[in-house]
């Protein structure tokens, strides 16, 4: 078993993915690890898909380039997807939710178009990421976070923390 835990957290864009982990990583001795932010960095890109107006990942490349990071644990990774990753790698999944209005607010601040804001909204709708996680991972460590508030982000990173703990903890 690993020494540290490996996290996953996903959710549509805007749901707070990137605020979480990051502040997690603050609090907590895990690494932040941005699958964006890495891919770009090392262009683990195969094309760009019109409908969702994103790059798309070339998956096998960003897996073989955190293999070995994943492997020693203490990672919380940001990821709006979540099926592609080996299953083994994740101790614990959450899927951060937003109400559709607070999500749209989001979105259009960050400049997205109306098409792009439409598919990301029914996205999270559509819960397309939860159901995603749920046939991915076991069931039991996949959770759903409600992401509206400052307050849930309080909470959520709470609640999180306590976890990390926990396994930290030596068992006697
Ligand atoms: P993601 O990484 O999932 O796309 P971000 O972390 O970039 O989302 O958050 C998108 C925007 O929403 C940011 O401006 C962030 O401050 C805000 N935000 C995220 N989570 C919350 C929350 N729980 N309550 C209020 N604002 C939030
Ligand atoms: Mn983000």
């Amino acid at each position: 078993m690993r020494v540290k835990p490996n996290i996953l957290i996903s959710g549509t864009p805007g749901t707070g993915k990137t605020t979480l982990a990051q502040e997690l990583a603050n609090v907590t001795n895990l690494n932040f690890v941005s699958i964006g932010q890495i891919a770009k960095e090392n262009e683990l890109f195969c094309g760009y898909d019109d409908q969702l107006q994103c790059p798309i990942l070339d998956e096998e490349r960003v897996l073989d380039e955190l293999e070995e990071q994943m492997s020693e644990g203490g990672n919380i990774v940001d990821y709006h997807g979540c099926e592609f990753f080996p299953q083994r790698w994740f101790d614990i999944v959450f899927v951060l939710r937003t109400d559709n209005t607070i999500l749209h607010e989001r979105l259009s601040q960050r400049g997205y178009n109306e098409m792009k804001l439409k598919n990301n909204i029914e996205s999270e709708i559509f819960q397309i990421i939860l159901d995603e996680a749920r046939e991915s991972y076991d069931e039991q460590i996949v959770h759903e976070l409600e992401s509206n508030t400052p307050e849930n982000m309080e909470k959520n990173i709470e609640q999180i923390v306590v976890w990390v703990n926990q396994w930290s903890t030596p068992a006697d």
